[in-house]
């Protein structure tokens, strides 16, 4: 960020009740409606790029943010969008238009926006390929106040008189690199023609090649320059601890949380969150998985944190789950691992929240849970620490199995050295008249292990989600230039096949009219399309094995430049 948030050490400031429902956004400027959609969320403060984003974007400037998922970016642009929606709408056309990359950040998008704003009645349409166009032409006749599109789809829409770009007083396009990368420059630049020359302009893009800058010079107007993670923190800030992520899918993060938790057996843990619902839920979540834990987040007053920080420090508690406000200046010296439940929203955040263990020379863990499209978000914060992350594999089945054996051998172990055994030496005795000694271990070992190491309900396998270096293998000039795309392609070693498309250069197909119409259609990013190849009559694109089929049916529904094509997968060359 180009100024650093301060770094509070005090415990937060507290209203007379004990809580502090003085909300940090309050001082944003933003609408009421906002403040009580946010305060229901358990949003407890804005996140850097927020406050730095928020002001400039209710005063109606441009804005160029450098800014990865996972920094809060969505909100960033979301609220100001909304609040500025109240003033501008009159009549059915939609006051802002966001664009997005793919139909999945679309849907992604236009819930947030759905979220945020709820009590200013807003009316919020995603459009994307693969929906049929039916219901989106219903739902913009009858007025639609902020519209998220992918620009293949809402130039569609454009053409047909269906999207009126006329009474737009803000467009954002979001992730802006990512849609450079699949070919949607040239259908960028035809939306913009549409809209207003008056209007707000705001471009997020997790990367600043000299393309997106070109953009921004031409379509930005004196933007407010905003940049995630650009400051280094000062070199031996960040405390020395081991630091490791593990990337999995958000329905898996608490099973793997637990697993996590398992094998480091930690003395006490703090579990961060971003807001205070995900506190409240991940709490029961762990308490129903067999962890002690404890809820500590800005809703609940002094007393009750008094509480809770009670019962960890008597060890009554392992797992304390909390968000940032609320952990601000705690000093626990039980306190081994801190874990990261979300990828925090600053490098600034992240080594506040790591600095809560490996005090005074004490030894320290630190472990950040990310999704797949957080990965970026911890090379940042790499960056700006100086050090490293590891990623390590989620323990599988197996090698929870193996720990809880371990355990157990380590019970048995403590056992034999306490050496007060004698009470069950006649049990030995009696059973060696029938059975074998190394039978009669066994038995009382299966049962021991029983009891110390009972097995956990979630025995299935957590998907290893692969790891991909930003920008690994993408193209930096898109893919517009010739027929065979030669960047994004799929993860080297995965097994890839080739699709046939019935259609290619005499039809006027270019790749970025299959990349389109695949990532329109189905939730595939561009990146993970491979080489594509365009032959007069027909074009061979390379996808990953597990979404050739996903990728087929969802070209078959479509069409590509107006025209329906054959699809299947290619059978080698034969027939053509
Ligand atoms: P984004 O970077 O926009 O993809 O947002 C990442 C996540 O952070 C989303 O799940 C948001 O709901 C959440 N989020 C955004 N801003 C805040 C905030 N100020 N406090 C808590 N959570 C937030």
């Amino acid at each position: 960020m180009s100024s650093a948030p301060a770094q509070h050490d005090a415990p937060t400031d507290t209203t007379p009740d004990g809580t502090d429902e003085a909300n940090a956004f309050t001082e944003l400027g933003l609408r009421a409606e906002l403040l009580g959609a946010l305060a229901a969320l358990g949003y407890e403060e804005p996140t850097p790029i927020q406050r730095e984003a928020i002001p400039p974007l209710l005063d109606g400037r441009d804005l160029l943010g450098q800014a990865a998922t996972g920094t809060g970016k969505t909100a960033a642009f979301a609220l100001p969008l909304l609040h500025r929606m109240v003033a501008h709408r009159d009549g059915g056309d939609p006051v802002a238009l966001v664009l997005v990359p793919t139909r999945e950040l679309a849907v992604q998008v236009s819930e947030a926006f759905h979220r945020y704003g709820k009590d200013l009645g807003a009316r919020v349409l995603p459009i994307y390929g693969g929906q049929p166009i039916g219901r989106q032409l219903r739902a913009l006749d009858s007025g639609v106040d902020v519209v998220v599109a992918t620009p293949g789809r809402a130039l569609d829409h454009i053409a047909r008189g269906t999207l009126r770009l006329g009474g737009l007083a803000t467009v954002v396009l979001d992730e802006a690199d990512e849609m450079l990368d699949m070919g949607f420059a040239e259908d960028i630049e035809a939306i913009l023609e549409h809209a207003p020359a008056q209007r707000q302009t705001v471009l997020f893009s997790a990367t600043m090649p000299s393309r997106i800058d070109g953009m921004a010079r031409q379509h930005l107007r004196e933007p407010v320059r905003i940049e995630i993670g650009r400051e280094q923190t000062v070199a031996g800030e960040a405390p020395r601890v081991r630091q490791s992520a593990y990337i999995v899918t958000r329905a898996h993060k608490p099973a793997a949380l637990g697993r996590v938790l398992d094998v480091e057996s930690p003395t006490a843990a703090i579990v961060f969150c971003r807001s205070r619902e995900e506190v409240d839920r991940l709490t029961e979540t762990m308490n129903g998985r067999g962890y002690r834990s404890e809820a500590l987040h800005g809703g609940m007053s002094q007393e009750q944190r008094d509480r809770v920080m009670g019962r960890l420090r008597a060890g009554t508690a392992d797992l304390l789950v909390a968000t940032d406000v609320a952990a601000r200046g705690l000093d626990v010296e039980q306190l081994t691992h801190v874990v990261n439940y979300d990828v925090p929203s600053a490098p600034e955040s992240y080594v506040h929240r790591i600095g809560r263990v490996g005090r005074a020379g004490r030894e320290g863990v630190a472990i950040t849970l990310a999704e797949p499209r957080e990965h970026r978000m911890l090379k940042t914060i790499e960056r700006v620490t100086g050090q490293r992350i590891t990623i390590d594999k989620i323990p599988t089945v197996a090698d929870m199995r193996t720990r809880r054996l371990e355990l157990t051998q380590a019970a048995l172990r403590e056992s034999l050295l306490e050496d007060d055994l004698d009470p069950f030496r006649v049990i030995v005795e009696t059973l060696t008249d029938e059975f074998d000694l190394m039978e009669v271990a066994l038995a009382a070992v299966k049962l021991a292990h029983e009891v110390t190491s009972p097995g956990s309900d979630d025995e299935e396998e957590i998907p290893q989600v692969p790891v991909r270096g930003p920008r690994e293998g993408r193209p930096e000039a898109g893919g517009r230039g010739g027929d065979r795309r030669g960047g994004g392609r799929p993860r080297p070693g995965g097994n890839t096949v080739q699709v046939f498309v019935g259609l290619g250069r005499r039809a006027g197909v270019r790749p970025q009219d299959l990349v389109g119409a695949i990532t329109g259609e189905t939730g595939i990013r561009g990146r993970d399309i491979g080489s594509i190849e365009i032959a007069d009559r027909f074009s061979l694109v390379e996808v990953p094995q597990g979404v050739a089929d996903e990728v087929i049916s969802g070209l078959r529904s479509s069409t590509i430049k107006g025209r329906k094509a054959t699809v299947r997968r290619d059978r080698g060359g034969e027939g053509r």
